[in-house]
């Protein structure tokens, strides 16, 4: 009844590898226009004096996707976000005209529009999520994940400026060409997410070394290098009859440095996401503190506790769940579940 909150550490130097099943026809599974090589000059995001680029990020639809949306934002981060200085955020629900990428759930081909071209554009970009009319080999659960992590980072590519290496001219590919060269990046990449002809459909959901490059010669190297981040997502439970909720998370290192962030979800505002960065492998502790109001207008306050460490090489998923659900005024614990993934 309470919500759970996914927190999903993910080490930025290495890659999700996905099991690589889609067939090379599903390549086609993104049309955008225009069509033209490497990266359009002109129309990149412009950098903060600091010198990130800040992209925000929204869903039109969110409802119901809160998994799928997870999934699409972690390996946004966890990818070109992890390698070059371009910080996607907010990943909230979209409002007319608020600026960045607005990201419509629907099923189609997913596309996306190029660069700033996204920016404050109702449905720039669409993601399929079901899978049912286009490349229906994606709907059994054990690609499903992939599928839609891998196609993100694909739309996600044209969304930083990228557009399909397939299409220029020194390109060996002939699949779906069209369009001129932009601006050449890096020597033509076969291994490219955003080539067609990539034996590996999106490249197995990897940047290329050359997409690495590619996007840092854009948006420059990421200048921190981060050992892993956390990312936790909040979302407002309405069907529980949820009506606001605030959530205080701290993580701290052995050295008992850390840092806090704060959650609150509300009516207006139904989903949030924080991100931690950790910049050295080890052992973190976390705990957290809910304040939550239902229908009832009896509020409910929860603690948790508990650590994880930090391993260079390794995934983990943890969903701390707030349980039981209590009806009285009092503590309650939130249970850890931690899955090392096998990637
Ligand atoms: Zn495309």
């Amino acid at each position: 009844m309470n919500p759970s909150i996914l927190v999903r550490v993910g080490l930025v130097a290495v890659f999700v590898s996905v099991a690589g099943v889609a067939a090379r026809a599903q390549g086609k599974a993104q049309t955008e226009m225009p069509q033209y090589a490497a990266a359009e000059a002109g129309w990149q995001w412009p950098a903060n004096k600091n010198g990130i680029t800040y992209i925000p990020v929204c869903w039109e639809n969110p409802q119901g996707w809160a998994t799928e949306e997870g999934w699409v934002k972690n390996k946004i981060l966890s990818t070109w976000a992890a390698v070059a200085n371009v910080n996607f955020y907010n990943w909230n629900t979209c409002t007319a005209g608020a600026k960045g990428i607005h990201i419509l759930i629907t099923d189609t081909r997913s596309n996306s529009q190029v660069g700033t071209r996204l920016d404050g554009r109702k449905n720039g970009m669409e993601l399929n999520f079901t899978f049912k009319n286009f490349s229906p080999s994606c709907q059994a659960a054990n690609k499903r994940e992939s599928c839609i992590e891998s196609i993100a980072l694909h739309e996600f590519g044209h969304a930083l400026g990228f557009v399909h290496e397939q299409n220029r001219a020194d390109s060996t590919c002939k699949v779906e060409v069209g369009g001129g060269a932009g601006w050449l990046l890096t020597d033509y990449d076969p291994d490219s997410v955003m080539n067609y002809c990539n034996p590996r459909w999106n490249n197995d959901g990897r940047l290329s070394p050359k997409d690495v490059k590619g996007v840092q010669t854009l948006y420059g190297a990421r200048t921190v290098t981060t050992q892993g981040r956390v990312l936790i997502n909040d979302y407002l439970n309405r069907k529980a009859g949820q009506q606001w909720e605030n959530i205080i998370v701290d993580f701290t290192n052995e050295k008992g440095q850390g840092s806090r962030q704060y959650f609150n979800v509300n009516e207006n505002s139904a989903s949030q996401g924080r991100v931690w960065n950790f910049y050295s492998t080890g052992k973190y502790c976390y705990q957290a503190w809910s304040y939550t109001m239902y229908t009832d207008h009896v509020e409910r306050r929860g603690y948790g506790t508990g650590c994880f460490t930090l391993t260079n090489g390794s995934n983990y998923t943890f969903t701390i769940n707030f349980k039981p659900p209590t009806w009285s005024n009092v503590d309650f614990n939130i249970a850890l579940v931690s899955t090392p993934r096998s990637n």
